[in-house]
């Protein structure tokens, strides 16, 4: 059997009111936390509510951060990491979707480690963080499962995962909190958990737990994909995509993200689609591409889609897509071609025309 690893030391705890249920948990992280969370959401959706009672029926002292703009620059990274140091924050609580949680940990190193400029967090050296607890309010990223955090890098002129690794320490996984996700919010981001599950088991890092994983996801896709077609969701179809895109983000975490993640980068930095539907646009080019065929039957399967195009069909019918101009096509491939770290997650050599022909076949009709 193909050897593999396994880590996903964050404790999750899955259900409906984890958080007052559990909120002894918070005592053990210290007497001042930071909560890192968008501009508003998690003050109507309950969560924010939730955590700070929590927080007070612990007697921890607490700041809100609602800065963290979605797909975070590493600009609000420095800003946070300024906040917690100045209000000496023991942890650090993230509540929102993949921005918020990605930047708790990209924060706890900086935090942490207050001498250090941005450039730290791209040095692959492991070093000390904050403990980081997680609140999804979205069901997509599988954040609260997985070691990356994904930063906007403005002198890129694109995203970019950052190189220190860190897990939550512990994650509230509550569907009640995306009760009232916007539908196209809700879209976009079953769709990214999607493209993790399937990018999971045909990465070439892939191993038996992590197949198990996707495999698992994608029965359940099977069974949620009327509510996504029609856009009516039961508190326990929200519960399922959540737990989807965690199982989706576990599976990432042992596998690893391949090309339709690394492709659009360039659409959400350059046209501003959102994650979720960037990778999409690339999902049938890549299940074409990818030489392991067989996984792919597999994965029709699963999720009960006739063939890629089916497949294709209907992602593009919940989500929106984008066209690109041939100049931007090239310039994509260029780039691309340059990340060989997301290149070799395939198992078979990718020229600069295979790269083209996907980016081609993908943005234009
Ligand atoms: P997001 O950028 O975190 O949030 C998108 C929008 O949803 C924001 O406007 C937010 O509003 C709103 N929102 C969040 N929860 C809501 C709720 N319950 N009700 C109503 N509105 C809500 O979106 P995301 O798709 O979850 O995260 C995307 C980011 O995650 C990207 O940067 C992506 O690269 C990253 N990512 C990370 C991983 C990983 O492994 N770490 C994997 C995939 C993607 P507010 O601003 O008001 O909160
Ligand atoms: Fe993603």
């Amino acid at each position: 059997m193909k050897p593999f690893t396994y880590c996903m030391p964050a404790k999750l705890y899955f259900g409906e009111n984890c958080i007052s249920k559990n909120s002894d948990v918070f005592g053990k992280f210290g007497k001042k936390a930071i909560i890192l969370t968008g501009k508003a959401s998690a003050k109507k959706n309950g969560s924010l509510k939730d955590v700070t009672d929590a927080l007070d029926k612990n007697k921890i002292a607490y700041t809100v951060f609602n800065k963290i703009e979605e797909n975070p620059s590493v600009e609000t990274i420095v800003e946070a990491s300024k906040t917690a140091v100045a209000e000496k924050a023991d942890f650090i609580i993230g509540i929102g979707g993949g921005s918020p949680m990605d930047s708790s940990k990209a924060v706890s190193f900086l935090a942490a480690n207050p001498d250090k400029g941005s450039d730290f967090l791209f040095e692959a050296k492991e070093a000390s963080h904050l403990p980081i607890v997680l609140v999804p309010t979205t069901a997509g990223t599988g954040s609260e499962a997985t070691q990356y955090a994904i930063l906007t890098n403005h002198v890129k002129k694109t995203k970019t995962g950052i190189s220190k690794r860190t897990f939550a320490d512990v994650a509230f996984l509550d569907g009640k909190y995306m009760l009232n996700l916007p539908l196209q919010i809700t879209r976009n981001t079953a769709v990214d958990a999607f493209t993790h599950l399937i990018e999971a088991y045909l990465c070439n890092e892939c191993g038996f737990l992590s197949d198990m994983l996707s495999e698992t996801g994608m029965r359940y896709f099977k069974e949620i994909k009327s509510c996504l077609a029609k856009g009516e969701f039961t508190l326990e179809d929200r519960e399922k995509l959540l737990l989807i895109s965690t199982l989706a983000g576990m599976a990432i975490a042992q596998s690893q993200t391949s090309l339709p993640h690394a492709m659009g980068y360039y659409l959400t930095y350059f046209k501003h689609l959102s994650h979720g539907p960037s990778n999409a646009v690339f999902t049938k080019a890549f299940l074409d591409f990818v030489p392991e065929q067989d996984k792919v039957s597999k994965i029709m399967e699963l999720t009960g889609f006739k063939d890629s195009s089916d497949l294709d069909s209907f992602v593009k019918s919940i989500v929106p897509t984008v066209t690109a101009t041939e100049e931007e096509i090239n310039y994509y491939t260029d780039e691309m071609m340059k990340v060989t770290g997301k290149l070799k997650t395939v198992n078979k050599p990718i020229t600069r025309d295979d790269m083209y022909k996907m980016f081609k076949q993908s943005l234009q009709k």
